[in-house]
């Protein structure tokens, strides 16, 4: 029997037929999409999920065609980069079940999800920043996670049904490397509520670009927008001595080349700063500590960008 997180003691389930009318339905938060008669379709969560995303104005997925690109580093950074103003409130997904990595670089890993009458809450880093991940669900952040197809896809519609987001302005989706059941299972679960794009993320090596490719073409075949592409670790600036060099060498043109080929627009280029993963590691933001940097100002550009695309400013 399908019982949402926020239904009260004696919900009927939301499949059977005294949904949205028994008496345990009256003021229950869901009662309408109930009654409609759209959870006894095929996939009974999509409803609930279409009512719970509807408070969040941009849905943006963060992908990568391979690990160790900095992915969750980036999704980290921009996020606090949003946060910055104070305007907006932010929040992120982490739904990179292979490694959630996302509380630790916030320095929330030791925090704990809460549940209350409206769903689960997320975390907060700070007032208009949240975030939810895979991570808080696991007892130590050294356990493997070694699930199975259906227990994923049911993890990630139970984020995306049951956290309690509030009104949201921009919605990071931290997802897995690669592509797999995950991405198609959002990309599903998200159809109705409108994913705004996706941001892919690569190194300037071709190995990373390989894999950036399968991106632009899973994200093609799904019909996801991509908003653009952001090349990492592009170069490395000493922080002493400012002398550039390129760690992770462009040998067929790098990030500028892919998204001239491509057609794809490139947001920006994020220069090596090993000061990135140390703050990524004390929990704090880069942004806020080293706002002169070159990186976090292609951090802010990127934001730019992205609004500029889809049409925020
Ligand atoms: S309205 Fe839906 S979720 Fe709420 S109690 Fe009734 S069947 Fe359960």
């Amino acid at each position: 029997m399908d019982v949402p997180t926020n239904a009260p003691e004696h919900c009927p389930g939301t499949e059977s037929e005294q949904a949205g009318k028994a008496d345990a339905c009256a003021g229950c938060d869901n009662q309408q999409v109930c009654a409609s008669g759209q959870t006894k379709l095929p996939d009974p969560n999509l409803p609930f999920i279409t009512q719970r995303m509807s408070t969040v104005k941009r849905k943006i997925l963060v992908l990568s065609g391979k690990g160790g690109v900095g992915k969750s580093t980036f999704t980290a950074q921009l996020a606090w980069a949003f946060a910055a103003d104070d305007q907006l409130q932010t929040g992120i997904m982490d739904v990179d079940i292979c490694g959630p990595s996302i509380p630790t670089i916030l320095g929330i890993a030791s925090e704990q999800v809460h549940s209350s009458s409206s769903g689960w809450s997320p975390v907060y880093v700070q007032d208009n920043l949240g975030v939810m991940s895979v991570g808080f669900m696991l007892p130590s952040s050294h356990d493997a996670i070694m699930w199975r197809g259906p227990k994923k896809n049911g993890l990630i519609s139970q984020f995306l049904k049951d956290v309690d987001w509030g009104d949201l302005d921009y919605l990071l989706v931290d997802t897995p490397p690669g592509t797999s059941d995950e991405h198609l299972s959002i990309v599903q679960y998200l159809k109705e509520s409108g994913i705004d794009g996706a941001i892919l993320i690569t190194t300037p090596q071709e190995v990373a670009l390989q894999d950036v490719r399968r991106e632009i073409d899973f994200c093609r075949k799904v019909g996801i927008r991509i908003i653009g592409l952001v090349e990492n670790m592009s170069g490395f600036v000493c922080p002493s001595c400012k002398t550039e060099s390129q760690i992770f060498k462009p040998s067929t043109g790098g990030g500028k080349k892919l998204a001239q080929d491509t057609g794809i627009e490139l947001l920006g280029s994020i220069p090596l700063d090993p000061r990135i993963g140390k703050s990524a590691d004390y929990g704090v933001s880069f942004i806020d500590e080293y706002p002169d940097s070159p990186a976090s100002i292609a951090y802010l550009d990127i934001i730019d960008r992205i609004k500029v695309i889809l049409g925020d400013q």
